[in-house]
């Protein structure tokens, strides 16, 4: 319901922009309210061409040329795995492939033991008789998108991605193929991001803001946390201090060679250590519970990009928000699905109606929505 209400408050935002994206975006505000349910219980579409080369199965999109899963919701026995957030990364399947990049922090969410193939982005490599590489998709460190060819038709599975530039990960590389299945976490016209820099900017100037107190910023553990570590390095050379949650996440990071800020586990501290003028990360778990009682009178802020729609911070509680997604914005949806070259266009995550319904009715292809359980950027999802 949390969903709903911030998407009925975001087209309160800016009800003019959408007026520029024609009469599709207009039909789609009216007859569907921008209303996401999430689904409780396995969910998935009537989309079941006997022909494509990946379907939707209950366990998840399924590709039958190679008998394998991309981003299984239930054990299946070859998964292949976009990264590691948790509403693409399950425990419980026999076999794994992912990135290399991605290999530390799947194991360490899933288990040290689990049987997993690393591989380099653009290594080809058979699975029955499909060929599969893995393409940078800008997301968080390690992220995917996975390519399958089969009898000369190429499909991609972007995974989650972003266009914008991240110095803690690969950028997002373009890949064209037939059929293109893309996220829309945030395919809105009212979603436009500025770039990283310039919120890290805006964070450098809050914490810089009052030296007395300690800087609390929440942000997801895995990706946000590290983006932030190393937009900050361009800016000061300070130490920040961090949750044990985005402490064990960042010493992968700074394993596999990302340049961020020095950081040290708030744990580590002396109890009389006050943190005063100190810059403090945390994933959104961490707000209001015991762990933030160890600071006196911080500032709070929250970095998302829900923090784009009017409301949700404050409905939080945190006396600031940053604008900062690791999700492709509305014009890098449409930039990406355009180049492309995909004649057919599968579209998850949040709001897939109204984009598939954009590029069906604007841009003449052939796109439809797909239920699946990709949740996107929720609050809670990618808290640990
Ligand atoms: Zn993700
Ligand atoms: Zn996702």
């Amino acid at each position: 319901m949390i969903i709903q209400e911030e998407f009925s408050s975001a087209i309160a935002l800016n009800p003019t922009n959408l007026l520029q994206f024609g009469s599709a975006i207009r039909r789609a505000t009216q007859r569907h309210q921008f209303v996401t349910e999430r689904p409780t219980a396995i969910y998935y579409s009537d989309f079941s061409m006997t022909a494509a080369l990946i379907t939707v199965r209950p366990e998840g999109l399924y590709c039958a040329a190679g008998n394998f899963y991309i981003d299984p919701w239930k054990p299946v026995e070859t998964a292949l795995i976009t990264h590691a957030h948790a509403d693409h990364a399950y425990s419980g399947h026999q076999h794994y492939y992912a990135t290399a990049l991605s290999e530390g922090i799947l194991r360490k969410r899933l288990g040290q033991d689990i049987d997993l193939s690393g591989v380099s982005y653009g290594e080809k490599f058979k699975l029955g008789d499909a060929w599969v590489s893995f393409h940078a998709a800008g997301h968080v460190l390690g992220s995917a998108q996975v390519r399958v060819e089969h009898k000369g038709e190429v499909w991609v599975a972007s995974g989650d991605y972003k266009r914008g530039s991240d110095p803690s990960c690969d950028p997002f590389e373009v890949v064209e193929c037939d059929s293109f299945i893309t996220e829309a976490t945030f395919g809105l016209p009212i979603y436009r991001w500025d770039s990283g820099a310039v919120t890290a900017e805006q964070i450098y100037q809050w914490w810089q803001r009052d030296l007395t107190r300690p800087s609390l910023l929440f942000c997801y553990a895995f990706g946000k946390s590290q983006r932030v570590l190393a937009e900050l390095a361009q800016l000061s050379d300070r130490t920040v201090y961090l949750h044990g949650a985005v402490h064990t996440l960042t010493e992968i990071y700074r394993d596999l060679g990302i340049h961020m800020l020095p950081t040290l586990p708030v744990s580590q501290m002396e109890k009389s250590y006050s943190f005063a003028g100190d810059l403090i990360i945390a994933p959104p778990s961490g707000y209001r519970s015991s762990w933030m009682k160890r600071f006196k009178r911080p500032q709070t802020a929250f970095a998302s990009g829900w923090m784009a729609v009017r409301g949700a911070r404050r409905r939080r509680g945190y006396e600031r928000g940053f604008v900062l997604s690791d999700h492709a914005d509305w014009p890098g949806l449409i930039q990406t699905v355009t180049q492309t070259k995909a004649k057919t266009v599968y579209v998850t995550h949040g709001q897939n109606d109204v984009l598939s319904r954009y590029l069906s009715e604007e841009m003449g292809l052939d796109a439809s929505p797909l239920k699946t359980l990709f949740e996107g950027e929720t609050e809670d999802a990618a808290a640990v």
